[in-house]
């Protein structure tokens, strides 16, 4: 038999996800944000599942699009920093991708280059973020130039980018809102990711960019109702591969990190660092085994962790693991390692294998 660790990837867990952002944003079109693979879900995969369901995709670079594009998706795909040297352009308008201008150098390359067709535009505008975009005071600038170039196919979208929306007791997004507002463009605009679709719906606009609500976990600091009712597309997966009693006193993995405080029952479970699983998960982060919450104790190891089972009942060799997913929530396990959620499945790596669950 096989190694059990899996990334199970429940599609109908994704599709419901996608209906709860329409739900909660039924004006606006749709950009699923699938960078990185996906947040590491496997981007073919999650594409194929969203390319009926979405009216555009969202990639970081030319890489990731082309992905796509080769296997056979041909729903708009947006590069989000748009492109990063003046070459990538006609092969952006070969493969009909869309692309960001976010600099004044991304419009000299796209006013001197001559393209076979004209690509879509969405212009980014610095409203806070102070990371991309261009300076609000140049933005009518941009915004004509592009309107009146032959290479950009029409209006560009206008867009900014939030840096709190997953805080509501912040004050910064209404103050990234208001400078967005005072831009007066009356054209297609578009803010938010999924806590702007979640938290914030005076800022929905025509177009909403979710990545991360889509894989069905939370965004926000303070979980809401729509939170609540996301599912989970990923379960990381593994099972028991050995049992053993270690007396009181005794120490468990490398350094000795965890000592037994009482004689106890411990399972090794074959899931570690090595599969996605944080390093810097300590000990009392929970497990979840036949439906019952144990803690992990000692070091993370690469291939495996160590979990307390004393207090569980039938539990054995060869009994099904959940790391997170379906029963336990990524956020949590995040929490505990000292990030957030998009680290974890985005650093899944490849040994993994994603596997499509029935359901
Ligand atoms: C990654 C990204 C998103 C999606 O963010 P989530 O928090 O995953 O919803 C939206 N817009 C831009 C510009 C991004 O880079």
């Amino acid at each position: 038999m096989a190694r059990p660790t899996q990334a199970q990837l429940n599609l109908a867990a994704l599709r419901h996800n996608v209906r709860l952002v329409r739900e909660r944003a039924p004006a606006a079109k749709l950009m699923a944000v699938v960078k990185a693979d996906a947040y590491g879900h496997g981007a073919v995969t999650i594409s194929n599942a969203l390319s009926n369901l979405v009216d555009a995709l969202a990639v970081a670079c030319m890489e990731e699009a082309i992905e796509l594009r080769d296997a056979g998706i041909d729903t708009p795909i947006l590069l989000l920093e748009g492109v990063f040297d003046e070459g990538e352009l006609p092969l952006a308008a070969a493969r009909k991708l869309w692309i960001t201008v976010e600099n004044r150098q991304q419009l000299q390359w796209l006013e001197r280059t001559s393209l076979s067709n004209p690509i879509q535009c969405w212009l980014k505008v610095d409203t806070g973020m102070n990371r991309l975009g261009v300076p609000r005071d140049a933005w009518r600038d941009y915004y004509e130039r592009l309107c009146e170039l032959p290479q950009a196919n029409g209006r560009p979208v206008l867009f900014t980018h939030l840096s709190s929306a997953d805080n509501i007791n912040s004050d910064a997004t209404e103050r990234q809102l208001s400078r967005f507002l005072s831009l007066d463009c009356d054209g297609p605009r578009s803010i938010c990711n999924s806590a702007g679709v979640i938290a914030w719906p005076q800022a929905h606009f025509d177009w909403v960019r979710p990545g991360y609500m889509l894989y069905g976990y939370s965004p926000m600091r303070n979980a809401t109702d729509v939170c609540r009712q996301l599912r989970p597309v990923m379960s990381l997966t593994s099972s028991i591969i050995s049992v053993r009693e270690v007396e009181a006193g005794e120490s468990v993995g490398y350094d000795g990190l965890w000592v037994a405080p009482r004689h106890s029952r411990i399972a090794t479970v074959a899931v570690g660092y090595g599969d996605g699983y944080p390093r810097h998960a300590p000990t009392g982060t929970p497990v979840l085994i036949e439906g019952q919450l144990a803690p992990l104790v000692g070091r993370v190891s690469m291939d495996m962790i160590t979990v307390d089972i004393t207090e569980l009942s039938h539990v054995d060799m060869g009994s099904p693991v959940t790391l997170w997913g379906e029963g336990l929530r990524l956020e949590d396990i995040a929490r505990r390692a000292g990030t957030i959620g998009y680290e974890l499945t985005s650093r899944i790596p490849s040994r993994t294998p994603r596997v499509i669950s029935a359901d």
